[in-house]
């Protein structure tokens, strides 16, 4: 569905603001209308809803099927991967259909994919997905993100979904395509990935591929010169790095209260790594909730001099307009 407030504004006329403002997308169905609305690209490309809904299947499942228990799981496997050659041939197709219908639609602006994202409890979810996941205490802080990629638990199931990325863009031509990698707790394992993303032919500077990764916990802050060495840039994703600055957890309810964007605490970390990035000339941006849920925050974000905000699509007209405003005083003289 449209945004109720294009009705209302004249899109033609809206000029482009410096600060680039971008848009969170998980479905593909939408992004055809969502490419309407005035944008810079997207930002945040979530693998997670093709996942869900589009592929199904857990990618461990296909890769090592004959070991599957036989049961309903292994019967609806059969019945969905009948027509491939090969089982993970299904992950790639469908994967790399969704993620090519987004990149499509946003062509030729840049649409920055994040690889998966799931924690244990929701990859568990897939279709024979509870063969493969492990049962953990804190799954929001535990298997998740980078640390997946190059474990030999998730390591053949990451080179399906480089294989998906790689024919989106190479097969279907689609190099607006780049990558952002979630969950990257220490430098030493941002190296690993990139190296594991090349052997899956995803070389960073090959073909116009940038590599980006969320800026999302605190090490990442604190460690922000040394990730710039090996990354594009970042991309903050506030949702979580609140949740580790203020060790709030995200889905509790009784210390909900406690969870917020702009407390003083995540907002230094954010200027601090908004600063470090534009010394170190590397391109920073947001895709976390902040500047979608307070416009004040989105304020705060161009004031600080952040290259773009991701935004969720409903508030991208009122927020360009705001941010137009804010803009020609900052920059009057310019
Ligand atoms: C974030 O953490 O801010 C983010 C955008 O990622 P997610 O909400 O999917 O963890
Ligand atoms: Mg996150």
């Amino acid at each position: 569905e449209i945004p109720f407030e294009i009705e209302k504004v004249n899109l033609e006329n809206i000029p482009r603001p410096r600060t680039k403002i971008m848009m969170n997308v998980g479905n593909p169905e939408e992004a055809f209308d969502l490419s309407f609305l005035p944008n810079d690209g997207v930002g945040l490309a979530r693998e997670e809803f093709i996942l869900t809904n589009y592929v199904r299947i857990h990618p461990m499942a296909l890769v090592h099927f004959d070991q599957l228990k036989e049961g309903e799981d292994k019967k609806k496997i059969i019945e969905m991967t009948e027509i491939y050659p090969r089982k993970t041939d299904f992950f790639v197709e469908k994967l790399s259909e969704g993620i090519g219908m987004i990149a499509a639609a946003f062509y030729p602006k840049d649409v920055i994919v994040r690889l998966s994202d799931f924690k244990t409890n929701e990859y568990a979810n897939l279709i024979g997905g509870q063969d493969f996941e492990p049962i953990e205490r804190n799954p929001m802080i535990g298997f998740r993100g980078a640390s997946r990629y190059y474990n030999p638990r998730y390591q053949e199931g990451f080179a399906l979904e480089c294989q998906a990325i790689r024919k989106a863009r190479e097969t279907f031509g689609l190099f607006n395509i780049k990558i952002m990698i979630p969950v990257v707790r220490t430098v030493e394992e941002g190296k690993k990935v990139i190296a594991e993303m090349e052997k899956n032919g995803l070389k960073k500077g090959e073909k116009g591929l940038e590599i980006y990764m969320m800026c999302e916990i605190p090490s990442n802050v604190i460690l922000a010169e040394e990730f710039c060495e090996i990354f594009d840039g970042f991309s903050i994703g506030s949702n979580d790095l609140t949740q580790l600055v203020l060790g709030v957890d995200r889905d509790s309810e009784i210390v909900a209260s406690l969870y917020d964007e702009r407390n003083e605490a995540v907002k230094r970390m954010i200027s601090s790594v908004i600063k470090t990035a534009k010394q170190k000339q590397k391109k920073i941006g947001i895709c976390g909730e902040a500047p979608s849920n307070y416009p004040e925050f989105a304020e705060f974000l161009v004031k600080e001099g952040i290259d773009s905000l991701s935004l969720s699509a409903d508030v991208v007209i009122k927020t360009t307009l705001n941010i137009l405003e804010l803009e020609k005083n900052l920059f009057q003289s310019s």
